[in-house]
């Protein structure tokens, strides 16, 4: 049976035209599900019984099942949702003054190989619907009784390696007809894909572009990132500066500290001429180790040395917080399966 989660708006007209309903029907469908948050087409009550009936023949509202919900001491939440085909992922709600943010996976795995990473561990099994991609977000709101104000394709999968998806599933948070949160408080975080990031600057989607850069190399890059051997980091800059120039959007960049591998000031330098007079921002985090993983953390003096030198040298850098980490959800710490899953 189709998703109906996977159907923007318009999309979701034509359908209704196909069972010969009239296609205003699909804005009182988004309310139900994107506003209230239905877990059942008979709860939608102004449609009439006969169009509830054809949407259950030809529809499921794909309602996840909650696996294992952990809570971390900084309050933090991480969810291992059953994605109802025999496989499972992970979603990470965060609390910020400023809101709620959720960090949503794009894959049941992910492909490219990263050596820091533990969501690379078990391999890759499909991409996500965008349908599956918005359940996760409705049914966080659902248990926690919440409104997620911001979203970050930063959990596990890479997103523009499930373009269409991805695109569809913003299309549909963004509506203002449902979950209507604005394409500026949505930011999509990729390992590089070179072709992909030309591709999104044609969209005309407003939302913030994250790279994970991570070194200022190839050599270095490489090592740390299979991806780089297909797309350099010259290759990978000029694409940003494209995408800045077609956008006018600052691009942020992620870069994990690892204690004598990337965090000396050497480093920091070379990272301050590639970046130099880019509108973009730099995300410092302070690597996260994984199970046999080779990286580890660099010390706090280095890190905000490091921080410091950017500033110093006109690009503007901050440390990301580290939330979850005791519950395994901070950056890099997401699993296909859950080791502990029974
Ligand atoms: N595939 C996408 C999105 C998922 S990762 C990407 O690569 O951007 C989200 C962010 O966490 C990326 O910047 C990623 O490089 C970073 N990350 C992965 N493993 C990490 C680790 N062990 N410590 C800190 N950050 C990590």
């Amino acid at each position: 049976m189709k998703n109906i989660k996977d159907y923007n708006i318009e999309d979701l007209k034509q359908e209704l035209i196909k069972l010969g309903e009239k296609s205003y029907r699909a804005e009182q469908i988004f309310k139900w599900i994107y506003i209230d948050n239905v877990t059942s087409f008979d709860d939608m009550t102004n449609l009439s019984l006969d169009l509830r009936e054809k949407l259950k023949n030809n529809f499921s509202l794909c309602i996840f099942k909650i696996l294992r919900k952990q809570v971390s001491k900084d309050g933090t939440i991480k969810y291992l949702f059953d994605v109802l085909d025999g496989n499972s992922i992970e979603t990470v709600l965060m609390k910020y003054h400023h809101g709620y943010s959720l960090c949503v996976s794009t894959q049941i795995g992910c492909k490219m190989g990263c050596k820091f990473c533990a969501s690379t561990g078990i391999g890759f099994e499909r991409n996500l619907s965008s349908g599956e991609i918005v359940e996760e977000l409705l049914a966080v709101e659902r248990d926690e009784k919440i409104k997620i104000s911001n979203v970050v394709f930063m959990g596990i999968g890479e997103p523009l390696d499930n373009y269409d998806n991805v695109i569809n599933s913003i299309k549909i948070i963004n509506n203002p007809k449902g979950i209507n949160i604005g394409a500026r408080h949505i930011s999509v975080s990729t390992s590089g894909l070179v072709p992909m990031i030309y591709k999104l600057a044609d969209e005309n989607i407003q939302c913030t572009l994250s790279i994970s850069l991570h070194a200022t190399n190839n050599e270095k890059r490489s090592e740390m990132m299979p991806i780089n051997n297909k797309y350099s980091i010259e290759e990978l800059i000029q694409a940003c500066k494209d995408y800045i120039d077609k956008t006018n959007r600052r691009i942020s960049f992620e870069y994990a500290l690892a204690k004598d591998n990337n965090d000396n000031l050497e480093d920091a330098k070379e990272l301050v001429k590639l970046l130099k007079g880019m509108l973009c921002h730099v995300n410092l985090i302070p690597i996260n180790k994984i199970d046999n993983g080779k990286y580890v953390k660099s010390s706090n003096e280095n890190i905000l040395r490091f921080r410091d030198y950017l500033n110093e040298h006109g690009i503007t850098a901050t440390v990301r917080r580290e939330l979850g980490s005791d519950i395994e959800a901070a950056c890099g710490q997401l699993r296909r399966k859950n080791l502990n899953q029974e």
